[in-house]
């Protein structure tokens, strides 16, 4: 069995990416600049976009953080998106959902210039994904196929099973996987609650992606001997075996089942740390002008 360390390549691929961004400075080309709008103030949230702006100090990006009371109208909203979309010191930015629940996050994101849209969420970027073209992919779905790639998983011909439909990772994960393409080529199996049979399609797969948010769910007499398994969940249970008094485990039982796999994402340092590192690499695209070349 072989651990998918992300923790280490999310950290090579910084390093890259630090490379890159000194030549552009060198070059007196533009510094790539990420900006996040935060309504409100969700722990949850303040933590992920502090997160994003030190993973931006890390690789020389220039941040910057629009915060916004929990109270902002929707037009608030529109008018900094609107505002962003037009600021051409801005390579790319995201809206931190979730949004209060005043706010229409689908008019939101629809509202945000696909050029720009880093998090990959726009239906113009979802669209150019399912049809293989340039696109920004969202970044829970890139960062698994960075660690797929930078293990030299083969998916060709592979049967693939995603466990969990939803827009930012199952769902978009199915897609790639069965695209003409590396990673791709697989013939995919996309399973949701309403699913008969799960543990049995489980175990015909090749390669297993978990994104249900049940604890625990997958165990070892739901995996084929050799398979590849990506975990995608994140749970916090209580420990008193950590200072913080809790630990985080994933959707996978990953004590039996790291026994039977050939490959394998821990939980932590699997798929987590590929998540911030992915908008980073977005950000680096936009500000190359990789995607959209073109004018829209
Ligand atoms: P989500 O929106 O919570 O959706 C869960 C999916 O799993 C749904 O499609 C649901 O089916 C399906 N499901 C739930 N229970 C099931 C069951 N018993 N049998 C079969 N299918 C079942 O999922 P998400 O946002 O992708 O999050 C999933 C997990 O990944 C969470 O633990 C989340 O915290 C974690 N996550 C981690 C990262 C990361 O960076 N590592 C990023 C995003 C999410 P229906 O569609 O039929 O309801």
């Amino acid at each position: 069995m072989k651990i998918i360390d992300g923790k280490e390549t999310a950290k090579t691929i910084k390093q890259e990416i630090a490379k890159e961004v000194s030549a552009m400075i060198d070059n007196d080309d533009k510094t790539p600049h990420l900006a996040a709008i935060l309504v409100g103030d969700d722990p949850a949230s303040q933590t992920y976009v502090s997160a994003k702006e030190k993973a931006c100090k890390e690789v020389g990006f220039v941040s910057s953080i629009y915060r916004l009371p929990a109270g902002s109208s929707e037009k608030k909203v529109l008018e900094v998106v609107s505002f962003l979309n037009h600021d051409d010191e801005v390579d790319g930015f995201i809206v931190q959902l979730p949004l209060p629940d005043h706010i229409d996050e689908n008019k939101i994101i629809q509202h945000i210039k696909p050029s720009k849209d880093i998090d990959g969420f726009h239906p113009v970027n979802i669209g150019r994904m399912t049809l293989n073209l340039p696109s920004y992919i969202s970044a829970t779905p890139f960062g698994i196929l960075q660690l797929i790639e930078r293990y030299k998983i083969e998916t060709e011909g592979k049967r693939v099973v995603v466990m969990g439909r939803s827009h930012i990772v199952g769902s978009p994960m199915s897609i790639l996987l069965s695209r003409k393409t590396y990673p791709g080529n697989a013939t995919v199996t996309l399973c949701h609650s309403r699913t008969k049979n799960l543990k049995q399609i489980a175990k015909s797969a090749d390669i297993l992606i978990v994104a249900m948010g049940k604890q625990g769910f997958v165990t070892a007499d739901m995996i084929q001997d050799d398979a590849v398994v990506i975990d995608v969940g994140i749970h916090r249970i209580p420990s008193d075996k950590t200072k913080s008094g809790f630990r985080l485990v994933g959707d996978v039982d990953f004590d039996n089942v790291s026994r039977k796999v050939s490959y394998i994402t821990p939980v932590p340092g699997g798929v987590g740390p590929m998540t911030i590192v992915s908008l980073l690499m977005n950000t680096l695209k936009a500000a190359k002008n990789e995607i959209y070349s073109m004018p829209e």
